[in-house]
């Protein structure tokens, strides 16, 4: 089931907190995505909730009582999510109802001073990893970038055979996923010159990034039981925004037969605010619409629900910021602006894909989409793309040219999601920035 429209989306519907009524603001009350953070000298990692320019400390809330009641309450006491991302889609309801209670314009004076005493500012606060992330993949749904990187790697055979059939993927790696805002290192590794005899080993020298959308999984399934596709989404908690960093160098030369390894397992960075399928349930649009003359997807991947409301329409766009950008004051600039609806495989179909030979999913494990590229230049989520390999080099505000990432670029992920006759919520910011080898 997907999760309904109900009185939490209502435009009207308005904050106490008077910064999430601001126009523009990422978390206005409709949205009410879920962290982890500490507070300023207190290394104590609580769940919070993002409200305007504000945290709401659910330990607190929880602790004073204003959770009472809720079979979610206590998954809310923990250092990370997965107790609460595998919550029943009703129980994860039920909370968002009460956090609405507690938030809204009409809440009674008594109640705001209770809940005033939980909130805290964004800027005194730390934001940590969402959850403890047993396993990752990285799926490669997007046939645009998948047909642009495969007429670079092989030209007379861009797309394999299998693309429309198969929801491509990998097995990432959990233990280097890093919180947005952790510097990342230029990894050293294997790479090959076309025309040379023999590899060689050193720091990358095609560092790229990777626009993607994380997918959090909640209540899991037992090991042998597959998903289907009629309840994929019961298996999702909600998304966030992902860099999958990438060594094009590295990966060009050790991906065959097996697909990547090094050149993506040194980083992958994460949003830290996961907005919610309820939050997103305004946004929802049909699955991908696929051409004539391509095949419809095999039954066990298929259904009409999502074939009517499979996508997310979620605006996704990358900045830039270089060291001397930063040093002369020039704000980031915009390298590409797509949307997540553009994927030619929905999340439901990727939850039932992965699960269909029985393997088991567990609450905060994350999916990430691959590269979200759309069918124009300007959509395109790799800076192997965006430059050719590095043929079409980018020109940055202060003359520079951006045709892989240099050390002390920051690289500046944002999403939104925006519809006519609903607030608009955002998923914050990914960032991360490039540090020298060594
Ligand atoms: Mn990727």
């Amino acid at each position: 089931m997907t999760a309904s429209i109900d009185h939490t989306h209502a435009s009207d519907l308005q904050s106490w907190v008077e910064s999430a009524n601001l126009p523009g603001s990422d978390f206005p009350i409709q949205n009410l995505p879920y962290g982890v953070f500490c507070g300023a000298g207190d290394a104590t990692a609580r769940i919070g909730v993002a409200i305007g320019d504000h945290v709401l400390d659910l330990l607190a809330c929880e602790a004073a009582g204003l959770l009472d009641g809720l079979a979610a309450a206590p998954a809310c006491t923990r250092s990370v999510l997965n107790e609460l991302m595998g919550v029943s889609a009703e129980e994860r309801t039920a909370l968002r109802h009460r956090i609405v209670e507690l938030l809204a314009e009409n809440a009674s004076d008594d109640m705001r001073d209770q809940v005033q005493r939980a909130l805290l500012p964004v800027a005194d606060v730390e934001m940590l990893l969402p959850a403890e992330i047993g396993d990752y993949t990285d799926f490669y749904a997007s046939v645009h970038h998948a047909t642009n990187v495969g007429s670079m790697m092989r030209p007379d055979n861009p797309l394999l055979s299998n693309y429309k059939y198969v929801v491509i993927g990998y097995h990432g790696r959990a233990s280097s996923v890093v919180v947005s805002g952790t510097p990342v290192k230029r990894p050293s590794g294997q790479r090959k010159a076309p025309d040379a005899d023999m590899p060689e080993f050193g720091p990358s020298r095609l560092l790229d990034y990777e626009l993607e959308v994380g997918m959090f999984v909640g209540p899991g399934n037992p090991l042998g039981e597959p998903v289907p596709m009629t309840n994929a989404e019961d298996h999702l908690f909600g998304l966030c925004l992902v860099n999958d960093w990438s060594a094009r160098d590295v990966q060009v030369w050790e991906y065959q037969p097996l697909g990547p390894f090094l050149g993506k397992s040194f980083a992958t960075s994460v949003s830290p605010w996961v907005v919610t399928l309820d939050a997103l349930a305004p946004f929802r649009v049909s699955a991908f619409d696929r051409p004539d003359g391509d095949p419809q997807p095999l039954a066990h991947l298929d259904s009409t629900q999502n074939r009517s409301h499979g996508g997310i329409e979620l605006t996704l766009e990358v900045w830039v910021q270089s060291l001397r950008m930063r040093e002369e004051g020039i704000e980031p600039m915009r390298l590409s602006r797509g949307n997540f609806s553009d994927l030619y495989w929905t999340a439901a179909q990727m939850i039932a894909h992965h699960t269909s030979n029985g393997c088991n999913l567990r609450p905060g494990d994350l999916l990430a989409s691959g590269t979200v590229s759309g069918p124009d230049k300007g959509s395109r989520g790799c800076l192997l793309e965006l430059s050719w390999r590095g043929t079409e080099p980018i020109d940055l505000p202060t003359g520079e040219e951006l045709k892989f990432l240099r050390d002390g670029d920051e690289l500046i992920m944002r999403g939104f999601c925006e519809r006519e006759g609903f607030a608009r919520i955002g998923f914050g910011e990914c960032r991360g920035t490039v540090l020298a080898a060594g």
